[in-house]
């Protein structure tokens, strides 16, 4: 399942009314039968119009046609879920075009996009659900019971939850991207210009480098926060050029965080677990990459918790459970990005040495024996590989 913009200019607005009513429908059904669709849609041409614009999405796979025993009905697709959530983010002005693909995660596509000044930012597209079924597990049995629907709900929770934390610390003063917007699925943020520690090969000071990733583990937990997934992908690594006064340079190098949708709270139940993880994932790497080893040991979770709050600091960890989410929700997606994190690390640990460890595309997802897969899939994606998708502006025909 990749983005693929170009049926979105040819699209009427009677077709986004329909594609919209086939959303809307979804809330309640998992096949929306076509009298619905109609009668959701409203359009003022009639039922005829509505069948058009049915046949029209359904030709660009933007919806799928479900047989049942009891109904017909159709169900929106990953695509179409992408383009409503382009749809909005182009009326609300927050992208103007779309372009590269610029990384391609386990389970999340990241775009290039301009808004209409032409700046440049990161599309965030989650796709939970995407994980090859090649590398399903036999714990694994409750992903197998979901269907697409409950898949895209996820991803909906996952940037939902996302952007709540990138809003939480970016106010808080943290190095994350800057949260723009947020659709469906999607998030939109700002495009930092730097490399993922994975992509560095040699620091001039490895143990600055390492003080600084331990502390911002350690801010994180006095706000009452873990990342969860603190590794080489998800620290991006500015690098500023700066001359002193004696005409020497020097480069220092600026960690920002990226990827939030796993984070946990410093009164998780497992939560000395995950912060052990995150502290020993880049103690790992340092020695692996910069054979570097920290002098001390630690820092232990037993003396973070007691900076929890401590001197009126705002928990951050408040700010997603105040944005909306119930337990169940929250319980759903950490059950759903677990597996996502179990998997990575499998791979990881397969291939120590292997410079690529995404799964480079995993489209044989559920949604392809539904007949969503797109043709000519030919394209091998690493990091960096620049692919058009749209050349022309996404607001035409909206
Ligand atoms: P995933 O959840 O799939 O791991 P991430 O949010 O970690 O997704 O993004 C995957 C990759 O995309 C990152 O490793 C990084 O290379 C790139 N990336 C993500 N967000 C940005 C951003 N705001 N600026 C620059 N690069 C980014
Ligand atoms: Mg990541």
């Amino acid at each position: 399942m990749k983005l693929d913009t170009r049926a979105m200019r040819h699209l009427a607005a009677e077709d986004w009314r329909v594609l919209t009513a086939v959303e809307m429908g979804s809330k309640n059904h998992e096949i929306v039968p076509t009298p619905l669709i109609e009668k959701l849609a409203r359009l003022r041409g009639g039922v005829s119009g509505v069948h058009r614009s049915i046949s029209a999405l359904a030709k660009v796979g933007l919806i799928a046609r479900v047989k049942e025993a009891k109904y017909d009905g159709y169900r929106l697709t990953y695509g179409g879920l992408d383009y409503l959530a382009l749809h909005t983010h182009a009326s609300r002005k927050d992208v103007y075009s779309v372009g590269n693909r610029i990384g391609v995660g386990k389970e999340s596509d990241i775009m290039v996009v301009a808004d209409h000044s032409g700046k440049q930012c990161v599309l965030k597209i989650h796709r939970l659900g995407r994980i090859s079924f090649r590398t399903v597990k036999s714990n694994r049995d409750y992903l197998k019971n979901r269907n697409a629907q409950s898949w895209m709900y996820l991803s909906r929770l996952a940037a939902m939850k996302e952007y709540a934390f990138m809003n939480a610390l970016h106010e808080e003063g943290f190095p994350v991207p800057t949260p723009l917007a947020q659709s469906r699925h999607t998030i939109v943020m700002s495009l930092v210009d730097a490399f993922p520690l994975r992509q560095i090969s040699e620091v001039p000071d490895p143990a600055s480098l390492y003080a600084d990733l331990i502390s911002l583990i350690l801010r994180l937990a006095s706000h009452g926060l873990i990342h969860g997934d603190y590794n080489e992908f998800n620290i991006l690594v500015k690098e500023i050029k700066s001359t002193a006064e004696d005409g020497t340079e020097s480069i220092v190098l600026e960690p920002v965080i990226i990827d939030f949708p796993q984070m946990v709270s410093m009164e998780h139940v497992n939560a000395e677990m995950y912060f052990d993880r995150d502290v020993n994932c880049i103690k790992r790497f340092f020695l692996r990459r910069f054979h570097f080893t920290p002098s001390q040991p630690g820092p232990f979770f037993k003396d973070a918790k007691k900076t929890v709050g401590k001197g009126g600091l705002k928990r951050l960890d408040a700010t997603v459970e105040a944005s909306g989410f119930t337990k169940k929700m929250l319980k759903d997606l950490e059950a759903a990005i677990k597996d996502k994190k179990t998997d990575k690390e499998g791979q990881e640990g397969a291939n120590e040495d292997d410079d690529d460890d995404y799964d480079e595309d995993s489209d044989e997802d559920s949604e392809e024996e539904e007949g969503e897969e797109e043709e000519g899939d030919d394209e091998d994606e690493g990091e960096g590989r620049q692919e058009a998708l749209l050349s022309g502006g996404l607001s035409e025909g909206l």
